[in-house]
């Protein structure tokens, strides 16, 4: 029997994995359970922490199954706002992952919701052109015990639970999907995290087949689509991706997703001066919410260092939602304040590009090291 190839870190340890690699070691079979609540359960994060199994059992397993596959730079932010953390990869890579408390205006209904927003790849290659994420390119993806152990770093390093996850971090998790779906076994599973499915969000910035792939497989976690353009010529001047899937393409994938899960799919729409935020087009994007029957999420822009792009007035913002509303379209829009940080999820490489060269060769150590989300 060839073995299944090791776990990528200890987050993504699953219940086959140890089975076969446990008979393989002549070991009891029953240590399977007792590594996987050390891990998913109690949440610790080394094999040597794991004290009622034998320490060569335990040399056994560092030797076969890397730890510490994320450690925390830096949190900013505080307990009852949205907290921030820069996290380094093994191979010194950054990324970062949002903590926010209930918020109505975020996914499901205002609550004791823990939400973190995770990131899944390094980078993006989509390069949207308002984005930060994608201003840098991309590094490459983040394997299955990254993206699960973003939510076991956070809640060791806070003493929380999170219960609820939206993926809109830094990366297009569609654009890597075997490792978002092995991660989200893990994150759904009675022997993993055990975060439903409905609380799971996956976002995407529109590849229409990946879409109809997540329609097909058994989870049904919620889809939000980052649409940002209810036309062809505005989503092709913003959004790469739409040149390759154009909007009837997506829009068909989103149908298929919808009925076969019957669920209500979000699209997310940024506000963005002089390029999306006219009536036409909230015109044109209540259209196609009602073909859809989405719900819509507007967000007013948040300037990115570097780009040009800015937000609409607040008299613009509000008369673009009253056109949906008009329209019988299920509408929200973000009013948070100017320098409320809990606009980053969504744009969480903040920091500027020396800011980031910086990071990565150790040189900052100060929390003014890292630029809040200061739009204006
Ligand atoms: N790549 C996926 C997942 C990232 S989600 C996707 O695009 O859906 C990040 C969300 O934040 C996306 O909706 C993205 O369009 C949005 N976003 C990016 N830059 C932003 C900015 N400057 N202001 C507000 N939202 C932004
Ligand atoms: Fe990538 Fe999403 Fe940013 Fe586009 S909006 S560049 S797809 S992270």
């Amino acid at each position: 029997m060839t073995l299944a190839s090791a776990p990528s870190g200890t987050s993504a340890v699953t219940p086959a994995w140890l089975d076969s690699w446990l008979s393989e070691q002549g070991q009891p079979a029953y240590r399977a359970r007792q590594i996987l609540d050390w891990i998913y359960k109690k949440r610790v994060a080394t094999w040597e922490e794991m004290l009622n199994l034998p320490r060569p059992l335990r040399e056994q397993l560092a030797a076969a199954v890397p730890e510490g596959e994320l450690t925390v730079v830096r949190m900013l932010g505080s307990r009852d706002t949205t907290r921030k953390f820069l996290l380094k990869l093994s191979d010194g890579r950054l990324i970062e992952s949002v903590l926010i408390p209930a918020s109505p205006a975020l996914y499901g209904e205002a609550s004791d919701r823990l939400t973190l927003c995770v990131s899944s790849q390094v980078g993006c290659a989509y390069g949207c052109k308002f984005c930060a994420s994608g201003l840098a390119g991309w590094m490459r993806h983040l394997t299955p015990a990254e993206i699960v152990g973003q939510i076991l770093t956070v809640e060791r390093e806070t003493g929380e639970r999170v219960n609820n996850l939206v993926f809109m971090g830094m990366g297009e998790p569609l654009a890597n999907y075997p490792n978002l779906m092995e991660a989200m076994t893990i994150l759904n599973s009675e022997w993993g995290l055990r975060i439903g499915a409905r609380h799971i969000t996956i976002s995407t910035s529109g590849l229409a087949p990946a879409i109809r792939w997540l329609a097909d497989q058994p989870l049904s976690v919620r889809l939000a689509i980052s649409l940002h353009g209810a036309t062809d010529a505005v989503r092709d001047r913003i959004m790469p991706v739409n040149r390759k899937y154009p909007l009837e393409t997506l829009m068909e994938a989103c149908l298929y997703y919808r009925e076969t899960k019957r669920q209500m799919i979000t699209l997310e729409y940024i506000l963005i001066d002089e390029i999306n935020a006219g009536v036409e087009e909230a015109r044109a994007l209540a259209e196609w919410a009602r073909k859809l029957r989405a719900k819509v999420n507007l967000i007013p822009y948040n300037t990115v260092e570097g780009l040009e792009w800015k937000r609409p007035g607040e008299e613009q913002q509000e008369q673009f939602l009253d056109v949906l509303e008009r329209a019988g379209v299920r509408a929200t829009l973000r009013r948070e304040k100017g320098h409320d940080i809990s606009a980053a999820c969504g744009q969480l490489r903040l920091q500027t590009e020396g800011e980031q060269d910086a990071f990565f060769a150790g040189q900052i150590g100060s929390a003014s090291g890292v630029r809040e989300n200061s739009h204006a």
